[in-house]
């Protein structure tokens, strides 16, 4: 991922809807059970929706009863990135679009086998193309 994007908050704004701004460049959270993807199970790839940079796989989905799409793992350690979050009273890391820095959500060491990982992603910072 050698081809950052970089945008000032008045170029996100004219691509992204308010809801995805919130969430992608001020670090929101939608509110549970209401995504797109929460209940969701097509064949596919989940695409960063600021920047279409390949995330997520429907092979690593699973239902964690959050009420956020949950995965656990992403496409590749090189298309998301990680960074502490000290915002509440309890440390979280936080999980960023590798390639333009959109907030996606959060990484929690309590997923289901093979990586143990749990991937809590807004379902409003996701695309979806759609395999066979
Ligand atoms: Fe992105």
């Amino acid at each position: 991922m050698s081809d950052k994007i970089l945008k000032t908050d008045d170029e996100w704004k004219r691509i992204l809807t308010e809801e995805q701004f919130r969430v992608l460049r001020e670090k929101g959270t939608e509110t549970p059970n209401s995504g797109k993807y929460y209940r969701f199970h097509k064949h596919g790839v989940f695409l960063c929706a600021a920047c279409g940079n390949e995330l997520f796989s429907s092979e690593t989905k699973f239902e964690s009863g959050t009420g956020w799409p949950s995965f656990w793992a992403a496409v590749s350690s090189d298309n998301v990135e990680t960074a502490p979050d000290r915002s509440l009273d309890r440390e979280r890391t936080e999980v960023l679009c590798a390639r333009c820095g959109g907030h996606l959500g959060h990484v929690f060491a309590d997923g289901p086998e093979p990586t143990g990982m749990r991937y809590c992603i807004n379902s409003v910072s996701l695309g979806f193309r759609e395999e066979e």
